[in-house]
């Protein structure tokens, strides 16, 4: 066996990195590369989502469980302004306790914040939410899918009652006859998923993609449309308004399964599609175009990602185009409806069990009382102990060193990914403690107190939920490295520390298990899914309680005649009958344009956008340290067009600047006519002097608190050469 412990056998899990949760092979290395990484990739072809195709992320995803830059042992900052030090756990923890708790017992348990991230797995979630509210008892805890996809999950509630990114399999987007796929460039962000697209043309369907810029997704479109940043929700409404203009309105069925239609009718006739053309850039004759497209093919979706979500006007945003879908009946129809497509690896399951300021585990809202009640009887406490709703991401960032003044963060890297990085960075700077759990010494880690060194994904078991809703099992092919713990085993240390005395599990199934009762009876109920469901069906779609539901006529999956009822099968497809509202039926709601938070003037003419590259993943504090990908995309760059690169007189490669109004990033200049002429775009995975970040506006959704990471006002300047 390989020193550390690795299975024999083929491992059956999924990759660590993005929503697409690609199942993937891990068995032990062989010949010269089994000294450097102990495991190595192999193809699954049975989980039907991936096929075995994988991206360059994926593929390389093991190169991190052995290099020489993962953290191996606790590291510890002995006094203010010095370095941080090799440390015994025992100290570490103790550190973290006396810092944590010193802060709540001077300034209040609200003075402590916790942190986490759209990656942990689903127990991590549910035990990092369960931490904060129970042991530390604040209410201060939200985490980095905020800046994710918390508008659409708040656009989904408002209209159908239930967040569910994709209320269908990836599979029906191949079969459907219509996509419109709005701020979402899968061939980069999600290769594997590209296919689905490929499948949708070869079978005849339409393809049109919403974008500034003609991305690789965008080359392959029927249709792709180039708006302003900012101007989607106007987009969709000149499209809702040629929708009624041309009588191609499902009459029948938006009076029978939905309310509002009055109400979000006149709004949209009154933004005119010649005015839509002159505050979006897309000719009246595109839009018509994309209505035909949508309106004649037999069933149809709408499928969003960052573009139209992470916007000041995001919720709006996304209503507006599930507008577009309730109007024209593509909706809770077999082959249509509306869809996010998340993107953290478990953005989904992320916001389901806790971690987010204002839910508890089932989805389930913090102020409401019957769901207070029965989060509180699980956990076997008085509802009244657990606290209120707290403040969002980015709100709670901004606290650092003033309200807040000690923070629990893992999962996360805010140094990089938040909005206004330089401010952010600076209140991080600014808290009394600060303790980072992280597998690499990351941007966020190099300011901490303490940093506890934890297990890679490979390294431990657990569930994620995918962005179609399907919950799935990585699974553990190795041991981690002495001197590295589990974030479970981490919070189950500090709980005992800060003196809980009921016990904290450890074991991730047992977490699971505690999980399912919690989300019995919720939105996201996972009382019927068990680590052996998931295992032996690769998969299953929540909502799944663990009562059977009764059978629909010509069901076959009911109760047998005379043995034990059949479990729930899990729910790939929603809403089909219903929608999860109190009156079964979805609601429109009036959306009208607005401009972004920030309009370029003369000072910042252009817009700004940002974005991923297929290299690397969120802040690339993983991706930046794997070899192969570093090489393949070695540092940030700013795209723009050959017309404004001229009138600022810069060559591909030379330095430009980009200046908003919180800072200035630097970065080579890579000259396409791929990209409107009023636009520029950053990456946004590297700190530093390129940081896009920097530049970032956090102008915050009033519904959703998501940022306004997709446009701000910039100017763009030659930086010279030195
Ligand atoms: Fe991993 Fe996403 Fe790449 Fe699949 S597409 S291999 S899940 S990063």
């Amino acid at each position: 066996p390989h020193p550390r412990g690795t299975a024999a056998a083929t491992v059956d899990t999924h990759c660590p990195y993005c929503a697409l949760q690609c199942g993937m092979g891990l068995r032990p290395a062989s010949g010269e590369a089994a000294s450097d990484v102990p495991l190595e990739v192999v193809e699954r072809t049975a989980f039907d989502v991936n096929r075995g195709a994988l991206c360059g992320k994926g593929r390389t995803a093991p190169a991190l469980l052995s290099s020489r830059v993962r953290l191996t042992g606790p590291l510890v900052r002995r006094r203010p302004g010095g370095s941080l030090e090799p440390a015994g756990w025992e100290e570490a923890l103790d550190r973290v306790v006396e810092g944590l708790s010193g802060v709540r017992a001077a300034h209040g348990p609200d003075a402590v914040g916790v942190f986490g991230g759209g990656g942990l797995t689903n127990e991590k979630a549910y035990a990092l939410g369960k931490f904060a509210r129970l042991v530390l008892g604040t209410s201060q805890i939200d985490y980095n899918g905020r800046f994710c996809m918390s508008s659409a999950a708040a656009a989904l509630n408002r209209a159908f009652g239930l967040d569910r990114g994709l209320p269908f399999p990836l599979a029906d987007v191949a079969r459907t006859g219509c996509v419109i796929l709005v701020g979402a460039n899968p061939a980069d962000t999600m290769p594997p998923a590209l296919r689905y697209f490929t499948e949708l043309r070869e079978n005849g369907g339409k393809l049109i993609v919403v974008d500034p810029r003609r991305t690789r997704t965008a080359e392959q479109a029927d249709l792709h449309l180039a708006p302003r940043p900012g101007t989607d929700l106007a987009l969709a409404l000149g499209m809702l308004h040629l929708v009624v203009a041309e009588g191609r309105v499902d009459e029948e069925f938006v009076a029978a399964r939905t309310t509002g239609w009055a109400e979000a009718r006149a709004a949209a006739m009154a933004h005119w599609p010649e005015w839509v053309e002159r505050v979006t850039g897309v000719p009246v004759p595109a839009l018509r175009e994309a209505v035909a497209m949508f309106c004649d093919a037999e069933s149809s979706m709408v499928l969003t990602a960052r573009g139209p979500e992470q916007q000041s006007k995001g919720t709006d945003t996304v209503g507006s185009w599930i507008n577009l879908c309730l109007a024209t009946g593509r909706a809770g129809r077999p082959l249509s409806g509306y869809g996010c497509l998340t993107g953290q690896g478990n953005g989904q399951g992320g916001r389901e069990h806790g971690q987010k300021a204002d839910q508890l585990p089932g989805y389930r809202r913090l102020d409401d009382p019957a769901a207070r009640e029965h989060v509180a009887r699980v956990w076997g406490v008085d509802p009244q102990v657990l606290p209120k709703p707290g403040r969002s991401a980015y709100e709670l960032l901004d606290a650092l060193g003033t309200d807040v003044r000690a923070l629990l963060l893992t999962g996360s890297n805010p140094v990089v990914s938040a909005p206004r990085a330089a401010h952010v960075t600076e209140r991080i700077a600014s808290l009394d403690f600060l303790a980072v759990c992280d597998v690499v010494l990351s941007e966020t880690a190099e300011l901490a107190d303490v940093v506890l060194p934890v297990a890679q994904w490979a390294e431990e078991t657990g569930t994620t939920t995918n962005l179609e809703g399907r919950v799935l099992l990585r699974r553990r092919a190795v041991s981690p490295p002495p001197g590295v713990r589990t974030d479970l085993e981490v919070l189950s240390a500090l709980a005992a520390r800060l003196g809980w005395e009921r016990g904290f599990p450890s074991d991730p199934e047992e977490v699971f298990e505690e999980l399912r009762r919690a989300s019995a009876g919720g939105p996201a109920d996972y009382s019927g899914i068990t680590y052996r469901r998931v295992a032996e069906e690769d998969g299953v779609f929540w909502p799944c309680p663990l009562r059977p539901r009764l059978p629909a006529a010509g069901e076959d999956d009911g109760p047998a005649p005379d043995g034990p009822p059949a479990p729930h099968p899990g729910t790939p497809r929603l809403f089909l009958d219903r929608f999860a509202t109190e009156d079964g039926r979805a609601r429109f709601v009036p959306v009208t344009h607005r401009p972004s938070a920030e309009e370029p003037d003369a000072d910042h003419p252009l817009l700004l956008t940002t974005g991923r590259v297929p290299a690397h993943y969120q802040s690339g504090a993983q991706t930046r340290r794997v070899a192969e990908l570093n090489a393949a995309e070695p540092g940030p760059f700013v795209q723009l067009h050959p017309r404004l690169a001229e009138r600022v007189g810069v060559a591909e490669g030379d330095p430009v600047a980009v200046v908003s109004r919180r800072g200035r990033a630097v970065a080579p200049a890579r000259i396409t006519p791929d990209i409107r002429p009023d636009t520029v775009f950053m990456p946004f995975h590297w700190p530093g002097a390129g940081r896009a970040n920097t530049l970032t506006n956090p102008a915050l959704d009033p519904v959703s608190r998501m940022p306004e990471f997709k446009v701000c006002a910039v100017r763009v300047e030659a930086a010279g050469s030195g």
